[in-house]
């Protein structure tokens, strides 16, 4: 049976770190990439004795993540030990929430894979706040070449947020865009950078496949180790078509955790999952219980920005700008806020749209850079479009103005001026240089006279080619065309 007689089931479980300054129970810095066991204490290191006390900032970026998703925000809270024995986790236990977390019942409204052009909403189960473990680095190989394992504290005890989704995407394309939605959320909000590079964003997938016309789930397996979002959907991508040819064979599939080989493109079993882990839950007594105000709520609540698809509509509404237009530009905070200012200034939104899409994330991709990392601003860009518009420079010889601005951090009129570059608008003067093009290219005239219209695209080129690019396109191809017509009646 193909793929397409099964339903595929996926639930995401993203982890994401919270940006704050120090971590969740003690006073020890965040800050990625120190000294392996530079920023660890009594506390995050687990010593007897060392009590936690709640980082108020990450219950509020905690809080303010739910809202952004759309949740209920439980007014009575708590924290509970997870137990676990790893060497990752010094205590030999995490501090997590389990039956009440913070955030409940929320949703990602996403584009939908089933029916084109609709959108639908992707259900969150629970946003939880927990302590990230520490790291550990499995190092080279000793004289008797055997592989041993070293521990850095640093990670251990960063706040963490758990996003559960409901299993409701159906296809791997919904998962990617439940991720990338999330991710832009995360970050208008603020409580998250989501660098995946850097493992402040993580995901772990579940997938199953259910006979189409059934309701019953099938057996699931967990993905892990994925480390883009296109990974995440290449990886579910597989383990459909692979559950598929077992399902199609009979074979008697086993819950198990499989994880992703991104060189070889497969997932690969890790271990069987029959039984759920007893991790034996209990409320942390060094913690007391929390209680979320409604002031609280309300004063996180108006410290959200617009959220990514309140901009996306509005830019479609107010803007006018297509649909994929509308979605680009809204996908990051710092490109919206781009975008917002240099509309403000320029005014027509379609081509600031096309600027930004267009060179600038070009470029941006080229050099690896942040929109942030930008030497052209907002203003610049108005500037360089504005001489546009008045003839001064034509499109073409403006991406190349665009480019200088992007790599000098120059003004768009002190490359104009300084290379020489303004348009060749003076009629005289092209109109000498159109008779010399016609009397140099007499074959091409004959065509254009013969019936050949394009004919013309070929002596607008020598035109330009003359001019280094700088002729007016537009005056260019009045005058070419006058002087056809004039040989054409003598
Ligand atoms: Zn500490």
């Amino acid at each position: 049976m193909p793929l397409s007689d099964y339903d595929i089931i996926i639930g995401l479980e993203v982890h994401a770190e919270l940006k704050t300054e120090s971590k969740i129970f003690c006073g020890c810095s965040t800050e990625f990439g120190g000294l392996p066991n530079s920023h660890v204490c009594p506390v995050c290191l687990g010593l007897p004795g060392a009590l936690p006390v709640l980082n108020e900032q990450a219950l509020d970026y905690a809080i303010m993540a739910g809202l952004a998703l759309n949740c209920t925000i439980a007014p009575y809270s708590k924290f509970d030990r997870k137990q676990y024995f790893y060497p990752d986790s010094p205590k030999a236990y995490q501090i997590s929430q389990y039956d009440l977390p913070f955030c409940t019942n929320g949703w990602i409204e996403i584009p939908s894979s089933e029916e084109k052009g609709k959108t639908k909403k992707a259900r969150i189960i629970r946003v939880h706040l927990e302590e990230e473990a520490g790291k550990t680095v499995h190092s080279g190989s000793g004289i008797l070449n055997s592989q041993f394992a070293l521990e850095d504290y640093n990670r251990c005890g960063i706040p963490l947020i758990e996003i559960v989704g409901a299993p409701d995407l159906r296809s791997p394309e919904e998962a990617r865009y439940y991720l990338e939605r999330l991710k832009a959320i995360l970050q208008y909000t603020g409580v998250s950078d989501c660098k995946m590079e850097e493992g402040s964003l993580r995901c772990d997938a579940n997938i199953s496949l259910r006979r189409k016309g059934t309701t019953e789930f099938g057996v699931l397996a967990e993905i892990k180790n994925m480390n883009s979002f296109k990974a995440v959907q290449n990886a579910l991508e597989y383990e459909a078509e692979r559950q598929a040819k077992l399902l199609d064979s009979g074979e008697r599939m086993v819950k198990q955790t499989r994880t992703w080989d991104e060189n070889k493109g497969i997932t690969v079993f890790m271990r069987s999952k029959e039984e759920a882990s007893d991790y034996r839950y209990f409320p942390d007594p060094d913690l007391l219980p929390v209680r979320v105000t409604d002031e609280r709520i309300a004063r996180l609540r108006a410290r959200l920005p617009e959220m990514p698809e309140a901009k996306r509509k509005r830019y479609i509404e107010e803007w006018g700008l297509p649909e994929y237009d509308a979605s680009f530009i809204s996908s990051s905070r710092e490109i919206a806020e781009f975008a917002e200012a240099a509309v403000a200034e320029y005014g027509d939104a379609k081509t600031v749209s096309n600027w930004v899409m267009g060179e600038l994330t070009r470029l941006l991709n080229q050099e690896r850079m942040e929109i942030t990392e930008s030497k052209v601003t907002p203003s610049m860009l108005t500037a360089l479009l504005r001489l546009v518009d008045s003839g001064t420079i034509n499109l073409n010889t403006a991406k190349a103005v665009f480019e200088e601005m992007f790599m000098t951090g120059k003004a768009a009129q002190t490359i104009v001026e300084e290379k020489g570059l303004a348009q060749i608008n003076d009629t005289g003067e092209l109109e000498r240089l159109a008779k010399e093009v016609l009397a140099a290219n007499p074959k091409s005239v004959a065509d254009y006279l013969g019936g050949k219209e394009q004919a013309i695209g070929f002596l607008v080129g020598q035109m330009m080619k003359a001019t280094k690019g700088r002729a007016n396109p537009g005056i260019v191809n009045t005058l070419l065309r006058q002087e056809l017509e004039k040989m054409r009646s003598s």
